[in-house]
């Protein structure tokens, strides 16, 4: 067995040596100049998976949301997005810092808004208030333990939104696990939104990066905006390669994480003492509370990392695991094992 046996995150992975090799091969030029080859066949594979006109490739998911956010919004504009949201939560309200423009939260049930709630949220035309322009939801729910966003619920919220003026943005950091999970199409998930966002640095396993998709002007102004938060790259196939790989070889294999996060969650509720945040759990991401006469989520925390099996605290109480590709079925299984003893000598 291999160990330490890292569930803290999808994003931990390590490019494999076939991708590795793609990369060091990659055909390059200077994508700030005029074009970078490898970079324009990741932006045109993505935004063809999408069925979006355009693509562009970026660092983060933090920058593809935000420069989503600034430009479907003004200052003083807000959005409207659940309130444990990355955009909100995770993202050092950048829409406040660097666009000037004010987030709305409401409150879901594991990440999953309602479209009542949606009812009246959109502010009367005065010169005492912000104005809404903007819906923003995730698909997989991160702090929603991977929760998949039920389809005709996202319908009825995107058609509400479109039939009141608003534009629409997908955080799919993992749209694709949310797809893997439900079987519907990628672009049938992104067709309700105006622009989507998806990472290549997650489950898919690529090194670095993410790509915000959208109508071909939207996705040229978001250029512009990519450039000004600092995120022009030159030799940019180098990294683009990576996620070029991802898409084409990693994406039909995430079903294998869902199936290995079951297991971790299966083991969750058979344990006394820890309890499964949302259940079942429909993607990659496990988040249980455990009791607090057992312990502390961070003692439970380091007393797995001594025995080779990293997770992390999210809260007081809880621990999160995130299945990936350098994760396998037998290391699941023995870090079942390693829960199982832990979790009676910590008390
Ligand atoms: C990881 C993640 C992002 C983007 O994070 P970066 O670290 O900036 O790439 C955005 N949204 C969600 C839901 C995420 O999990």
């Amino acid at each position: 067995m291999t160990y330490p046996i890292d569930l803290r995150s999808d994003t931990v992975t390590q490019p494999s040596p076939a991708m590795r090799q793609f990369m060091a091969q990659a055909e390059v030029g200077d994508a700030v100049i005029d074009i970078d080859p490898t970079t324009e066949r990741l932006e045109k594979l993505t935004a063809e998976m999408l069925g979006k006109e355009a693509a562009i490739f970026m660092p983060s998911g933090s920058m593809t949301n935000q420069i989503a956010i600034r430009l479907h919004c003004r200052p003083g504009d807000e959005f409207l997005c659940e309130e444990n949201c990355h955009v909100y939560n995770y993202e050092q309200a950048a829409f406040a810092q660097l666009s000037g423009v004010v987030a709305r939260t409401l409150p879901g049930e594991h990440g999953v808004l309602q479209p009542e709630q949606f009812e009246g949220k959109v502010r009367p035309e005065n010169d005492h208030l912000v104005r809404t322009r903007l819906v923003c939801l995730e698909n997989t729910h991160n702090r929603g333990s991977g929760k998949v966003q039920p389809f005709d619920v996202v319908q009825k919220i995107t058609n509400w939104a479109h039939d009141h003026g608003l534009k629409t943005h997908l955080d799919g950091a993992r749209l694709f696990n949310a797809a893997a999970a439900t079987g519907i199409p990628v672009a049938d998930w992104s067709a309700m939104f105006d622009t989507v966002s998806v990472c290549f640095s997650k489950g898919l396993g690529a090194p670095v990066g993410s790509a915000l998709a959208g109508p071909a002007e939207f996705i040229r102004q978001a250029k512009r905006a990519r450039k000004l938060f600092g995120g022009g790259m030159r030799q940019s196939g180098i990294i683009a390669a990576g996620a070029l790989f991802a898409l084409q070889n990693n994406v039909t294999r995430l079903s294998e994480d869902h199936e290995k996060a079951a297991k971790l969650a299966e083991a969750v509720r058979q344990t006394e003492g820890i309890h499964l945040d949302v259940d079942p759990v429909e993607t990659n991401i496990v988040i249980f509370s455990i009791d607090k006469e057992l312990g502390t989520a961070a003692q439970l925390q380091a007393a797995l990392s001594e025995r080779g099996v990293e997770v992390l605290s999210v809260a007081p109480q809880k621990i999160r695991m995130v299945t990936h590709l350098d994760v396998s079925m037998l290391q699941v299984d023995a870090a079942i094992e390693v829960i199982k003893q832990t979790l009676p000598a910590l008390a």
